[in-house]
């Protein structure tokens, strides 16, 4: 009996591994960015800025993104003469991490980590002031505008990446974030910068691990075979039961490449996350117990879901 449930498991795990060893990659939206902003020899690619609160958020949230973003390669240049990245990515973090006094050390793990995630020196930034990390504090939002606009156009950036409204961990300096990349689009609405989040989700999806990226891959599935129904009613054992149908129904829109214009998806596989976990040695100061088990059971070290962020014009 032992041996058959050893057996089932060891089937099992192989076939998570063989589903989870390649990554995938819903990226239209940016590729048609990348088509419709006018290109130059000096700018064939487009510019992403990562915004990020604090040293570490880039492995702990981000990691599929950048990492999948330095994979994605297209014809690029002029008449497609030769066949690079889609993007050049930027990062640029509003405060050092400072609330234990580790600032300097934290910066440094910054720099280390994004070395190991594919940033390059020089398109990297780590701000002393004025913000500081602190967890009952929301960051101005103009003042979070004022900060980034210079990195914005000095850097030609077209599209920003950064926190939802609820930050993901609800913390107040990430959910600041995302108020002050709103204001900087308000104030100054430049015809080809966007700005995407990431989507927060409930607090049990948030901590499925790598089940994460095998649920995206099977809804990727169901999508194909039976588009619109909920995620186990597709599986032929459990047709018949009625119940089923409160479950959530398979949002398949995602996966239409044809309509989808203002959402991407990112998924990782074995390989990024093994990069991801080495980005985050990195952050030796941060390596407590408790971030260990995070790296373990998050979602967002496998899969990231990237909604635009719309601002009402009047
Ligand atoms: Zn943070």
């Amino acid at each position: 009996m032992a041996n058959t449930a050893l057996g089932i498991l060891s089937i099992l795990f192989a076939l998570a591994f063989l589903v989870l060893s390649s990554p995938k990659y819903y990226d239209n939206t940016f590729f048609r960015l990348w088509e419709d902003r006018e290109h130059d020899n000096e700018h064939p690619r487009l510019h992403v800025l990562l915004l990020t609160a604090h040293p570490d958020d880039e492995c702990m949230f981000f990691a599929p993104t950048l990492l999948g973003l330095a994979r994605i390669t297209r014809h690029v240049g002029e008449q497609g003469s030769y066949y690079g990245p889609l993007a050049d990515v930027y990062s640029l973090c509003l405060s050092s991490g400072d609330a234990e006094g580790l600032g300097e050390t934290r910066k440094s793990e910054l720099e280390a980590a994004l070395d190991v995630l594919g940033v390059r020196e020089g398109r990297r930034w780590v701000l002393d002031e004025p913000f500081h990390d602190n967890i009952t504090e929301f960051w101005d939002a103009k003042l979070i505008a004022q900060q980034i606009k210079p990195y914005i156009e000095d850097n030609k950036i077209d599209v920003i990446l950064t926190f939802d409204e609820l930050g993901i961990s609800s913390h107040p300096n990430h959910i600041s974030l995302e108020r002050g990349v709103r204001a900087l689009l308000s104030e100054s609405p430049r015809r080809h910068l966007r700005a995407f989040s990431l989507k927060t989700t409930d607090l049990i999806p948030k901590y499925t691990g790598a089940a994460a990226g095998l649920v995206a891959k099977y809804e990727e599935v169901i999508c194909i075979l039976l588009p619109n129904s909920s995620l186990l009613q597709a599986l032929p054992t459990q047709l018949a039961v009625p119940f089923l149908s409160i479950l959530p129904v398979a949002d398949c829109s995602k996966f239409d490449g044809d309509k989808v214009n203002d959402r991407a998806l990112f998924l990782s596989s074995w390989p990024e996350y093994v990069t991801a976990l080495f980005a985050m040695q990195e952050h030796q100061s941060q390596l407590i117990w408790f971030r260990w088990l995070y790296m373990l059971f998050s979602r967002y070290m496998w899969v990231n879901e990237w909604e635009e962020m719309v601002i009402e014009t009047v």
